[in-house]
């Protein structure tokens, strides 16, 4: 068990200055934010601080300068939305995360005050964990917490690089609830544990497959990633996406595990995703000429069938199709419809992925109708396939 931030007595973040690492990598359009669920996440942190005398240094990457300054991905229009959230506070910004400008500012920061500084990427020292820079960000505070689950499983200088310069470190809320949720999912899930898989590529998701599908009571595969399950069973899927490094394991799994894999039995399918008025309904196999963009009918029938029993846990990480395009997105949408109702009936249901997420909104799902949203893409899969979180390893163990 990891420290964390409600461990240290109420009185100590008094006066001190809390380096807290957050994710707020999220969707920016022409400086407008379209989705601010990760903002929102690290809302009781920061006012856990706050109200503590803490003076919050607020730090963050924002999608892929790879180590120049981009102004489109500016953190600026980030702290405006973070002051309107949290109502009250005005939070400060500063055009930088490390030199003397930063350094001045964070100097003259009351208790109780939250400044937000620059895109941690904007300097290429941050993604290799470069030690220079490292401590130059662990000079600016007393203490140091990490609520970038997200990023956890990255050795970056503010995600791993830096901890070690701190006696304190220690994980704020929305890490803890990570561990908490997803551990409980990976090590020890309510029964039945049904787990729903789509999305893109295996590849991406090979070592979290791996350890649901040994858990899980029933496995429903959809997305792309049910092509090469098929395509292993010697069924013809057109020219659907299929992932020939994985031919393999999936035939071994369907050898194992047959009894709980669900895979899809009809599918909607086109020439390509553009060619919309040639789709066609497909049952069985998938003619030459043809790729699988979503599951059918009796398909998406049979697994929400399974979902929305309403027992035990359900968790669902990948769309059953690309739900992006309209004529593709009724597989998915049925599922995140089907997983309300699982919920409204009693279910644990727990959702990771960042498309997926989209998918659940697109379906007009609300947060509450899910009893967790994981803000972890790639890092939720990784956590759930029992690999190492460097980000969290680093921090303090609970006495
Ligand atoms: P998440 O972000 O939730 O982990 P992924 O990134 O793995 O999910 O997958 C999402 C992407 O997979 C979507 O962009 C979707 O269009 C795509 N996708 C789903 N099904 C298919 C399919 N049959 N063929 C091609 N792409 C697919
Ligand atoms: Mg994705």
């Amino acid at each position: 068990m990891k420290k964390s931030i409600s461990d240290l007595s109420d009185d100590f973040y008094k006066g001190k200055r809390v380096f807290v690492r957050v994710d707020f990598n999220v969707p920016v359009e022409k400086g407008r934010i379209r989705e601010d669920y990760r903002i929102r996440r690290s809302i009781s942190t920061i006012e856990y601080l706050a109200k503590r005398g803490g003076a919050v240094i607020l730090a963050s990457h924002l999608g892929r300068p790879k180590g120049k300054v981009v102004p489109e991905l500016s953190l600026k229009p980030i702290a405006q939305r973070l002051s309107e959230v949290l109502r009250v506070r005005d939070v400060k910004f500063v055009d930088g995360c490390v030199g003397k400008n930063v350094k001045d500012i964070v100097g003259q920061l009351a208790g109780g005050e939250v400044l937000l500084l620059e895109n941690l990427r904007f300097h290429k020292e941050e993604e290799v964990n470069d030690i220079e820079f490292s401590k130059e960000l662990a000079s600016l505070a007393d203490i140091y917490v990490n609520d970038a689950f997200s990023t956890s499983h990255r050795k970056h200088a503010s995600t791993y690089g830096i901890a070690s310069f701190f006696e304190y470190r220690v994980a704020g809320f929305l890490v803890q609830k990570e561990i908490e949720v997803l551990g409980k999912v990976r090590d020890n899930p309510d029964r039945p544990f049904v787990v729903i898989v789509g999305g893109a590529k295996i590849k991406d998701k090979i070592s979290a497959l791996k350890s649901l599908i040994s858990k899980a009571d029933r496995v429903l595969i959809g997305g792309a990633v049910a092509y090469t399950f098929l395509a292993s069973k010697g069924i013809s899927v057109g020219d659907s996406m299929i992932e020939e490094d994985f031919l393999d394991w999936a035939k071994e799994v369907m050898i194992q595990s047959e009894e709980k894999i669900f895979l899809p039995e009809d599918y909607v399918t086109a020439p390509s995703v553009g060619k919309r008025r040639e789709i066609k309904l497909t049952y069985g196999e998938i003619p030459t000429g043809f790729k699988g963009y979503d599951i059918g009918q009796s398909t998406t029938a049979r697994y929400t069938h399974e979902i929305m029993k309403g027992e035990g846990t359900v968790f669902w990480n990948g769309p059953m199709g690309v739900f992006e395009v309209d004529e593709f997105s009724h597989g998915t949408v049925d599922v995140a419809r089907a997983l309300a109702l699982a919920y409204w009936r009693g279910a644990h249901t727990v959702v990771g992925g960042g498309d997926t997420v989209a998918a659940l909104r697109k379906a007009e799902v609300l947060e509450n109708e899910v009893d967790y949203v994981s803000t972890g893409g790639g890092a939720s899969l990784e956590y759930l396939g029992g690999g190492e979180m460097p980000g969290i390893s680093i921090l303090n163990d609970k006495e």
